[in-house]
């Protein structure tokens, strides 16, 4: 099954107001047709231990938004894969933009990162997306096509745990979405370098993420080759999240 949406609340929120959304977004996906699409939550790492007791038996998965490849070790300030696993993540995300940017990971770090994580029965979710100064040379495929070659080819263990997003750099935070057209052209595309990496491109989510908000989401939604968002400012409020899911809800019925 290819539907899923996503929200990354990145580096914000106390405990409680976590704890009130989580909430928020449990009962609300009690309903039977919300049930049917698949949610993950990627809270700070220092929430997991506490939703994943709050989110037990939802169809609202737990991820965290980064790992450390490994179980144990001299490597102050990282929490590894398997730790996240044993608080309760069932998915990772690797590769996200402000990590590569502001944290300086290679590919070299994804290409473990995304291994490990699946050695440990994690979930990866791939970001991946062009700058703009990568769109506007007109090299955009291209640079989808370098990302997911350096890190996936010959490195996944599981294609079942894996899905993709696609984030154009200059979209993340700025409240300027991709267009439907310019999100559906690199996401069949990334299916088709998913096929040529041997994956089964057809069962793979690929998100859209990038200023997903309530009054883009049905359009981007509305693409074939779009399955659901990653979303990030507007899933920190219930009802933009739950706005966005109910755009998911009416343009990808089961
Ligand atoms: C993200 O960080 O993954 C993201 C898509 O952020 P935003 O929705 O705020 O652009």
């Amino acid at each position: 099954m290819r539907r899923l949406l996503a929200a990354n609340w990145k580096m914000h929120l106390y405990a409680e107001q976590a704890l009130t959304l989580t909430q928020q977004l449990r009962a609300a996906w009690e309903a039977p047709e919300l049930r049917t699409l698949p949610g993950i939550v990627f809270p700070p790492a220092l929430y997991l231990r506490e939703l994943a007791m709050q989110l037990a038996g939802s169809s609202i998965a737990l991820g965290a938004q980064n790992g450390y490849p490994g179980e144990f070790g001299a490597f102050t300030g990282e929490i590894s894969m398997a730790q996240l696993a044993a608080a309760g993540a069932t998915w990772v995300l690797v590769g996200h933009s402000e990590r590569r940017q502001y944290f300086g990971e290679n590919a070299e770090l994804l290409r473990k990162k995304v291994q490990d994580a699946q050695a440990r029965s994690l979930s990866v979710l791939y970001c991946v997306g062009e700058t703009l100064a990568e769109r506007e040379a007109g090299r955009t495929l291209f640079r989808l096509q370098t990302q997911l070659q350096e890190v996936l080819s010959e490195n996944i263990i599981d294609w079942n745990r894996l899905a993709i997003a696609y984030e154009p750099v200059w979209a993340i935070g700025t409240g300027i979405n991709a267009t439907p057209d310019q999100a559906q052209e690199a996401h069949a595309y990334l299916r088709m370098q998913l096929a040529q990496l041997g994956a089964p491109a057809d069962q793979i989510p690929i998100l859209y993420g990038g200023s997903l908000k309530p009054d883009n989401a049905y359009a981007l939604f509305s693409q074939p080759d779009i399955d659901g968002g990653l979303v990030g400012g507007a899933s920190l409020s219930a009802d933009s999240f739950l706005a966005i899911a109910q755009a998911h809800l009416q343009t990808k019925p089961l």
